[in-house]
């Protein structure tokens, strides 16, 4: 097992990855920009180093500069968490490079998966079923772009090959509008992210999001670990999440996820993962994979019992995964909000200084959050301040746990979204399960003030 590891990101994955470091008696190493320099996980961690200012692109982007810490503290190896540089096939080919190891799949995976494209062929090949679309890329030929939408039937979404972050994605409803959106998201992608190649798909109308969960090792095993329902988003970014997937057949997921693991040994795929699809109609879509640990890896291991960032970091020692698939089972229902210090209604961010941080407690409650009293938010990155997942015997148990845990909850100093969640999980559909990816943006339109 390594001895040191540099935790490569901020904020609550920051904290997170260094208490599984410490449970497993290695030594942490974290990395901070200058607008993170008081933070109290900083200061917790056996080594820290400044690597740079606050804009992202010169400290958490900064690869020379992460690499240089990893050097001269000596880690063995540099976990990415999510975000900023996890999922960049480019720096876990320089962490390889230059001597550590990468807690994370090969460079070659992050890059077949980063191509969406390339995603999709690699998963048609493995028998994961996708959403009908083009095959490839498109072509230049308009006649032959209206063919494909034909074929497929309006309306269809056109996304952006290289695209992430719900960005690079245009609905198209009819003919007249096809070739020009096809036009504007070649060339927004070219600038956003390098890569003008974009596809189609067939846009399905009401589905949900539901994800599977997959760790693999280096000994061809591979198994997944139930599923996430994440429908609850905002611009196609999620809020709140649960496991398992509130009136889903068994036999539906456990077909899907035997799919998805069969796919990682196929792939030759090593740490955790994820198969992001779309369910509608009791069938279930592809549509992107992650290959890093989410932000929502909590409510899985809740029901697991299995904790994903440990096994991330075994896998990449070189152990082998300590369970079988028949040995893992789900167990109860799990629920985690997204907390945001954002104004609840309007999403404007609310930067500044936590007055009073008072975070929930009690039976089954868990709090992910680097945050404190007079912890100070910088403006410069992501909104999110922590997460409060709860467990229960059953989802009306794990509901009502919730609704405690947020009455329980004060955040005083800055806006958080914590008042929108307590309305949220007092709403009759939200209470019953299984809304689709459009419910929450049409909630917030209705109850608009
Ligand atoms: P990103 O990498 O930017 O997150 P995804 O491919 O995961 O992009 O899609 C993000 C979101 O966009 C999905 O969760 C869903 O809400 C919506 N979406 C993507 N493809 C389709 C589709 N074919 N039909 C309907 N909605 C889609």
């Amino acid at each position: 097992m390594f001895k040191k590891i540099l935790i490569a990101n901020r904020g609550e994955i920051a904290l997170r990855i260094q208490r599984a470091c410490r449970e497993m008696g290695i030594k942490a190493v974290v990395v901070y920009s200058e607008a993170d320099r008081e933070a109290k996980y900083v200061k917790l961690a056996d080594e820290a180093v400044c690597i740079g200012p606050p804009a992202s692109n010169l400290s958490y982007l900064n690869m020379p500069a992460i690499i240089a810490a990893a050097e001269v503290t000596d880690a063995e190896a540099i976990h990415p968490g999510y975000g900023f540089l996890s999922e960049n096939a480019d720096f876990a080919e320089r962490v390889e490079r230059s001597g550590f190891a990468f807690i994370g799949p090969t460079p070659e995976s992050i890059r077949t998966m980063g191509d969406k494209v390339a995603a999709k062929q690699a998963m048609i090949k493995a028998g994961v079923p996708c959403v009908p679309g083009s095959e490839g890329a498109l072509p230049d030929d308009s006649k032959e772009i209206i063919r494909q939408a034909r074929a497929l039937g309006y309306p269809v979404i056109i996304k952006a090959a290289g695209g992430g972050g719900g960005r690079g994605m245009r609905v198209v409803h009819t003919e007249a509008a096809l070739v020009n959106a096809v036009a504007t998201t070649r060339t927004e992608a070219g600038a956003a992210f390098g890569n003008p190649a974009v596809y189609m798909e067939k846009f399905l109308e009401n589905p949900r999001h539901v994800e599977i969960q997959i760790l693999a090792d280096t000994f061809k095993n591979a198994v997944w670990l139930g599923e996430r329902d994440c429908s609850m988003q905002r611009r196609h970014q999620k809020i709140m999440e649960e496991a398992p997937a509130p009136g889903i057949p068994r036999r539906v997921i456990e077909k899907i996820g035997d799919r998805c693991a069969a796919a990682c040994k196929k792939m030759g795929y090593r740490g955790a993962g994820t198969f992001e699809f779309l369910y509608e109609n009791g069938e279930f879509y592809f549509i992107e994979m992650n290959t890093r640990v989410q932000v929502e890896h909590p409510v899985t291991e809740l029901v697991t019992g299995i904790d994903i960032v440990q096994m991330q970091i075994r896998v990449a020692a070189g152990e082998k995964l300590p369970f079988t698939q028949r040995s893992i089972q789900v167990r109860g229902h799990a629920l985690e909000c997204r907390i945001n210090a954002e104004d609840p209604y309007k999403f404007t961010p609310s930067p500044g200084r936590i007055t009073l941080w008072h975070p929930p407690g009690g039976p089954g409650v868990r709090v992910d959050s680097h945050a404190y009293t007079n912890y100070h938010v910088p403006p410069q990155y992501d909104s999110m301040i922590g997460k409060i997942i709860v467990h229960g015997d059953t989802r009306e148990q794990a509901l009502a746990r919730m609704r405690t845990a947020l009455s329980e909850t004060v955040i005083e100093g800055i806006q958080t979204n914590v008042a929108l969640h307590r309305e949220l999980l007092a709403d009759a559909k939200v209470i019953a399960g299984g809304t689709s990816i459009h419910y929450l943006e049409g909630w917030l339109a209705q109850h608009r003030r």
